[in-house]
């Protein structure tokens, strides 16, 4: 039996895979055990997203599990949804889904689909009923359900490619406190485990990144590619506080599994995706750094965007016109801008700086008599046409590759480039 979880947990607390951890225990206390549980996020630019849109699932043999068994499983699913829920959030719209291996196994190509939609773009409500009612799943919606559309798709993910997360969770009593973590413990471990595990410090800024903010009860997550290595970096870590458990979820994080090649003419609002183009006009920054550029394919142009926050806005300035890139990123709130969370540089156009001719007798830099006016030397006071003026090639300050935003402001999904040669 495949059971999904999703949208149970609002911004002022609860996340979904600790009500996911909450139930699986309930399971062990009964003697059900379940397959390693799922993490996966879902497409990033949806607006009504808690905030990292992702949906849980894991799975329970069916083989022999009674009827009674199984009106169990419901009963302790439904009761801990319902008790941990934070209904009281207008964005909160839980829902559940059980299905069987059966159902799943048949009907894995629908929910695939589904998955790839529901990861790059906008699915709604009514799309995931009729999934649903086509698949004989056992849905149960709270409030407007918008739930359902996570559980769907989460079922859906391949994990063509796929990592680990290793979650902590705090006790309750700390819930909201500041995290206790010996942070020189976390670089130790960076220093030994980096590749393998990723995005739990900032070297730059020299600051741990690996903990969420706020009221929710994880104390910490630690991402890598195998279960191997995240176990490895928990072993290294000196916590100063008490933990409550841990679980390690296998999820579609840093995959890019979101992105999507698109020509711009296919962009709709909150897609994510890949396009490619030439950048047609120089950047312009405003406040914060935020740097703005467009771009165009041939099919049609667009305004791209990189936010103060990272190190990108820099990369963008540095563009010019005629320089080919393909941007990594999606459309968020503003529907006619493109947020870029990778930049890569296809070819860098050549940039040059008009220089005065030096005179041929007395070999120093000649005047410029105006605009179009052409040269004289100060000195022997020769004068040049104004086609003898110098073009001098600019170094570029940018190279032909990918540069990513730096950890702590990467999205979920965002591979990172230490994982592309994997
Ligand atoms: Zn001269």
């Amino acid at each position: 039996m495949f059971i999904a979880l999703d949208d149970t947990d609002s911004t002022e607390g609860m996340c979904t895979t600790y009500l996911t951890c909450l139930i699986l225990r309930k399971f062990k206390e009964i003697n059900l055990i379940a397959d390693i549980p799922n993490l996966v996020r879902l497409n990033p630019n949806i607006p009504y997203k808690t905030r990292g849109n992702g949906a849980c699932w894991f799975h329970i043999d069916d083989n022999n599990l009674s009827g009674e068994r199984k009106k169990e499983i419901k009963t302790i699913v439904l009761d801990l949804l319902k008790k941990y829920s934070r209904f009281e959030d207008e964005n909160t719209n839980p829902a559940c889904v059980f299905l069987d291996d059966e159902n799943f196994k048949i009907n894995f190509e629908i929910l695939n689909k589904f998955y790839k939609k529901a990861v790059s773009e906008l699915c709604t409500i009514e799309e995931a009923d009729e999934i649903s009612g086509k698949i004989n799943a056992t849905a149960y919606k709270f409030k407007n359900g918008r739930g359902i559309v996570g559980c769907l798709a989460c079922l859906g993910c391949d994990f063509s490619d796929l990592t680990y997360e290793l979650l902590i969770y705090r006790t309750e009593e700390n819930f909201g406190k500041e995290r206790m973590i010996d942070e020189e413990s976390v670089f130790e471990m960076h220093k030994l485990l980096y590749p393998g595990t990723y995005d739990n410090v900032n070297e730059e800024e020299h600051k741990l990144v690996f903990m969420p903010h706020g009221k929710d009860p994880i104390l910490c997550g630690i991402r890598g590619n195998s279960i191997e290595v995240v176990n490895k970096a928990f072993s290294l870590i000196k916590f100063n506080e008490e933990i409550s458990f841990t679980r390690i979820f296998r999820t579609n994080q840093h995959t890019d599994a979101h992105l999507m090649f698109k020509k711009i003419s296919e962009l709709k609002q909150y897609d994510a995706a890949i396009v490619a183009g030439t950048v047609i006009e120089n950047p312009k920054r405003i406040a914060k750094g935020h740097t703005f550029f467009k771009i165009s394919d041939g099919t049609a142009t667009f305004t791209c965007a990189a936010y103060g926050v990272t190190r990108l806005k820099n990369i963008a300035f540095n563009l010019v016109k005629g320089d080919k890139v393909r941007l990594y990123g999606g459309i968020e709130s503003h529907k006619d801008t493109f947020n870029i969370e990778k930049i890569e540089i296809l070819e860098l156009a050549k940039i040059y700086k008009k220089e005065n001719p030096v005179c041929p007798n007395c070999k120093i830099r000649m005047k410029s008599e105006g605009t179009n006016k052409g040269f004289q030397c100060k000195n022997c006071k020769l004068r040049l046409k104004n086609d003898a003026v110098k073009f001098i090639e600019v170094p570029r300050n940018l190279k032909q590759e990918i540069y990513e935003v730096e950890p702590g402001h990467r999205r979920h999904l965002s591979k990172q480039l230490c994982r592309y040669k994997i």
